[in-house]
């Protein structure tokens, strides 16, 4: 801990992790203490709203979809302001504020105006959900890197998504914002040549309450996402590695598609 990090007119960018509060660093909850006021997205968890002291102020901000660039503008508009107030502000995300957390827009706003912001990591969905799930992200000589893509397209625009780079295998992807596009997400994917029983897993609700995770295959995402997932918050993994609970398994299956060609 450094007495000074966090002096009046200076923003800290926090991530709260997946929900959970015990999954949050303990440098974000001294954060969030020493504040003055909160800003918060729409998918930090209730318990993590719970420890920020009463007197705070808390500004809630996050929409669960939010689309509008204007709304982006009016955020940073209102850091901008809180920090020009001479107050300790806290802009808490979802999960870790760099991935898919619009935290350049917020960062660059704050910085034209002269105010220090500093950023605090905190966990991604994506890591959280493989935690739950028992599985890893990586595995040797089966996954050999992650990819996290947003999902997240303009209404009825089609996504914007380089899928061959996706569908070549030797991946594991994390698709964000992902649950309305589940459809487009297998065809595009099975278009592109990955086969219809690479392991999916949906992971929705990821260390919340209502925690819950289905084990499918790429083939039946669409139908599975739109029973299973109803509006919560949804991650969809999909590749070799994620095949929940049998790691032994997914890589012998690995393999043997591998030396079938
Ligand atoms: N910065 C966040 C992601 C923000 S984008 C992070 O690092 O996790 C918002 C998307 O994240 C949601 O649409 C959903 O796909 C995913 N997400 C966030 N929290 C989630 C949770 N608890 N369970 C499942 N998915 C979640």
């Amino acid at each position: 801990m450094q007495p000074d990090d966090f002096v009046p007119g200076t923003v800290w960018l926090v991530g709260a992790g997946p929900g959970d509060p015990e999954l949050m660093t303990m440098k974000a909850v001294r954060l969030i203490e020493r504040a003055d006021v909160v800003f918060y997205d729409a998918l930090v968890g209730n318990g993590v709203l719970a420890l920020i002291p009463s007197g705070t102020d808390k500004v809630s901000v996050g929409k669960r979809s939010g689309r509008h660039s204007k709304d982006q503008r009016t955020i940073d508009a209102m850091l901008v302001d809180a920090a020009a107030a001479g107050k300790r502000v806290v802009r808490l995300k979802g999960g870790d504020p760099s991935i898919f957390g619009r935290s350049t827009e917020e960062l660059t706003a704050l910085r034209a105006a002269g105010h220090q912001v500093q950023i605090c990591p905190g966990i991604t969905t994506a890591c959280a959900a493989a935690a739950s799930a028992g599985i890893s992200l990586t595995l040797r000589g089966v996954a050999r890197d992650v990819r996290f893509v947003t999902a997240h397209s303009k209404r009825g625009a089609a996504l914007d998504i380089n899928w061959a780079s996706l569908a070549g295998g030797g991946s594991t992807i994390a698709f964000y914002m992902g649950r309305d596009a589940a459809g487009e997400i297998m065809r595009e994917l099975m278009r592109a040549g990955m086969s219809g029983d690479v392991p999916v897993l949906i992971a929705c609700d990821v260390s919340g309450f209502n925690e819950r995770r289905l084990a499918t295959r790429l083939d039946l995402l669409e139908l599975a996402t739109r029973s299973f997932a109803a509006d919560a918050p949804t991650l969809i993994l999909v590749g070799e590695a994620v095949d929940e609970g049998t790691p032994a398994l997914t890589t012998s299956r690995a393999q043997a598609r591998q030396a079938h060609g």
